[in-house]
Parts: structure tokens; sequence; C-alpha cells
């Protein structure tokens, strides 16, 4: 049977791994922290996952907490008005169809990489760097590499063609909570874009301590909300959390007014230039190596799109592998494999992209018409399942005016 080598044990390359051994691969894992380390370590996402990736969960049988984790019924939308303190111009909420679900990968990759040795796979404890790279394609058919935002990725050449951005766009900040007042009619990611400042949005998820919210802060660089470069302590940061809803959201501050950290490693803070790589990469040898996930497409997290991501790109290679067959696994397959996920993932990265800059004029009108058109809100929320759905009309004005007034029609002839 062939021998697959997958660098990096994250929501990228665990699906991948234990799909391939439900086929029968030999599979070899080897990734830089045990189970012991993840689990008992910082959050590292706030990992909200929308229907089309937990079915692909789902149909590997790595579901183990749908039962446990609070859903996420829909998303709403609000803009707080720049002048008038307390105000919201645009304040809306569709459901999703189908509830989207975040369980902490504090949870997940544990048990994921010791139920992938227990189906049979073989589990390495090891930073890996060129040296292991040459080893590992010495002893495999093909080296996956899904290290996340390890250094080790940087090894893959930019891909200026696809990056827009050569610099962090948002300072970020996650903080788990317990204690916050839910919305009273469905739960919800309720996003909150302070135009110029930044986005917080909140939902809630499952931690190692049970069901909490989890608060993500994108602050505009050298704005505001990029402020958490001297907070020293967990409880200093969720201080400065409730200080930036008290400051800009009120109606988000008065919803944490108990709030308390689910535990001391529930926080973070950072920032990195959204980036697309190249995913083939040639070792000094001349072996080659394919990338896979957040290595070679690195999202700014505004949208929740990466674990998404990486778990469809997952789902795209296992296909592509087991298609293979026999076959050689050649720089020519791994560069149409990974444009068969770009001609999905390209519409994720144009769309989280645009909400990284200030929002034209379109962008405004669609989102204020919103309000009053609930297919329109629906379109919206259940987008993020979908992103190639936000177009052609989410970057083009004409599109969009004849997208509001179709949906507009339907609404008041429901009226
Ligand atoms: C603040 C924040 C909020 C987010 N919120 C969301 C969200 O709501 N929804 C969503 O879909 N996505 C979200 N994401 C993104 C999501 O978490 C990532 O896109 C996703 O985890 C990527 O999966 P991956 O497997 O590619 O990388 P990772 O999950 O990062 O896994 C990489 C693995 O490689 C290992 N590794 C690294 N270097 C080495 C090395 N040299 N040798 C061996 N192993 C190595 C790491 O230890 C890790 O286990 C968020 C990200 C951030 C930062």
């Amino acid at each position: 049977m062939r021998r697959i080598a997958i660098v990096g044990g994250g929501q990228a390359g665990l699906p991948l791994a234990l799909g391939l051994l439900a086929k029968g691969y030999q599979v070899t894992v080897a990734t830089n922290r045990t189970p012991d380390d993840i689990r008992g370590g910082r959050v590292m996402s706030s990992q909200c996952m929308f229907d089309a990736s937990l079915q692909i969960e789902r149909d590997l049988g790595i579901n183990q907490w749908e039962s446990q984790c609070p859903t996420v019924d829909g998303i709403g939308m609000t803009v707080p008005h720049p002048e008038l303190a307390g105000q919201k111009p645009i304040d809306w909420s569709a459901k999703l169809d189908r509830p989207a679900q975040a369980v902490d990968q504090r949870i997940k990759m544990p048990v994921w990489m010791e139920e992938f040795e227990k189906r049979g796979g073989r589990l390495l404890i090891e930073d890996v760097g060129v040296q292991e790279l040459e080893r590992l394609a010495t002893d495999h058919d093909l080296v996956i590499l899904a290290a996340g935002k390890g250094e080790v990725v940087k090894l893959f050449e930019r891909d200026a063609t696809r990056s827009p951005f050569d610099k962090p766009m948002r300072a970020l900040a996650l903080t788990y909570v317990k204690g916050l007042e839910p919305k009273p009619d469905y739960s919800r990611v309720a996003f909150n874009l302070i135009p110029g400042i930044g986005e917080y949005f909140v939902f809630p998820a499952l931690t190692t301590t049970g069901p909490c919210e989890i608060m993500v802060f994108e602050g505009a660089p050298g704005g505001p909300m990029d402020c958490w470069r001297d907070i020293k302590t967990p409880q200093q940061h969720l201080a400065q959390s409730v200080k930036l809803l008290e400051t800009f959201l009120p109606w988000e501050a008065d919803r944490a007014r108990h709030v308390e950290l689910t535990d001391a490693n529930g926080i973070l803070a950072g920032s990195f230039a959204p980036t697309i790589r190249k995913p083939v990469l040639t070792l000094p040898s001349g072996k080659i190596v394919f990338g896979l996930g957040d290595a070679v497409t690195v999202n700014d997290p505004i949208t929740g799109q990466g674990a998404n991501n990486a778990t469809k790109a997952s789902k795209v290679y296992l296909d592509a592998i087991l298609a293979r067959g026999e076959q050689p696994f050649t720089r020519a397959w791994m560069e149409q494999t990974f444009e068969q996920f770009w001609n999905y993932a390209q519409y994720v990265v144009t769309w989280t992209n645009t909400l990284l800059m200030p929002p034209p004029p379109h962008i405004l009108n669609l989102l204020g018409a919103a309000g009053q058109c609930p297919p329109l809100a629906s379109a919206i929320a259940n987008g993020f399942d979908n992103p190639p759905d936000f177009f052609p009309w989410w970057t083009d004005p004409v599109a969009c005016a004849q997208f509001i007034d179709e949906n507009m029609h339907v609404t008041e002839s429901l009226i």
C-alpha cells in the first residue's frame, strides 16, 4: 500500500490522515506538539465551522463533539453609527439553513491524534525542517506539509499574484469567556463592523471546560483596537476586551457584564499577513513536497474561513490521492490538485480580502438593504458556508444592485 507522510497535526492534516487510513494507506503524521501539549496549551483559533465542513468531519466519523457543542444558528450584522453613540444604522440577523459549530482545537486535535494512532497510523512528535522533510520524502510516496503558520511553511514561495497584502491587516485577539448573555431568539455569530476601527464578533462554542462564548477582536493596525502589545496577564486581557466593548459597542458590553475567562489559556493575541503560497516545494535533493491548509492558503480570520478551508482542502486532496491509484505523485498532479481547490478557495480569499479594506458604497448599500429584506440577509448569512455564492454580486456594483433589486421584489411580493 502507498505510504503518505503528513507534516502537521492540525485541522488540515489530521482529517486527511484519518481519511487515508480508512482507505488502507500507510500514513505517518509528523507534528511538533504532543496531545498533552495541545490540551494544556493556549487556544489557537475560534474555529467556527459551517455545515459543509462539518459534513466532511461527519463523513470521516470524527464529529465526536457534535451533540455536546452548542450550535451557532445564525449570523448577525451590526454597524454602529460613527457619531451617535449607541445608534445602529445597520442591525439585522438571519438564520443559517444548517447550524455551525466551534469545537476548541485543544479538544479536537489531541483526540484525533490519539484516534489516528488507535486506527493504525504512525505518529511522530518532531519539529520538522528541511532535513526531516528529506527523510520523510525518502521513506514515503508523497509528503504533504500542513504545518499551519509554522516557520517551515515559509519554504513555500509566496504567490504574489494571489496575495494582495504583504503585511498583517488586523491586530487579532481571542477571549474565551463564560457568563455572556445569550441572544434571546437564536444563537449566532454577532458580527459588529466598526468602520475605520475594526471588527468584533462573538459566538457560542465548546471549550475544555464546557460551553463558552468566543470573542474575536480584529483591530485596524495602529488604531484603538490594536491594543494588545502591553497586556501581561489573562485578567488584563479580559479587562481590555470588556473595555473595547464599552467604548465602541455598548450593546455588546451589556451582554458581557458578567463574563469571566474560561481558563487562563483562553486568550490569544497576534497578527499575520494573509498569504497564498505556491503549493509545491522542491527540496535540495530535488524531491518535492505538497502544501495543504494554512501552509499555502492563510486567510485573515475576519470571515472565519481558515478551518473551513483547511477541511475542504483536505477533502479535495483525499479524493485526488485516492483517484491517483498507483501512479506517481508528480509536480503536475500537485499543481492540478491545488488548482482544483483554488477554484473554490479563490472566492473565499477574494471575499475575505474585501472585508479587510474600507467597505465600498455598494457593500454598505447591500448591508443596509439586508435589514429591510430577509432574503438578502439570508443570502449573506448562508454565504459563509459556501463563499462562491457571494459572486458576482459581492464585488461587482452593477450585479449587486441587481441582486438587491431582485430580492427586494421577492420581499414585496411576500408582504
Ligand atoms: C484568531 C483566529 C481565529 C480564527 N477563527 C476561525 C474561525 O472562526 N473559523 C475558521 O474556519 N477558521 C478560523 N481560524 C483559522 C483556523 O484556525 C486555521 O485556518 C486552521 O486551523 C488551519 O489548519 P491547518 O491544519 O492548516 O493549520 P493548524 O491547525 O495550525 O495546524 C498546523 C499543525 O502543524 C504543526 N506544526 C507547525 N510547525 C511544525 C513543524 N515545523 N513541524 C511539525 N509540526 C509543525 C502545529 O503544531 C499544528 O499542529 C482562526 C485563526 C485565528 C488565528
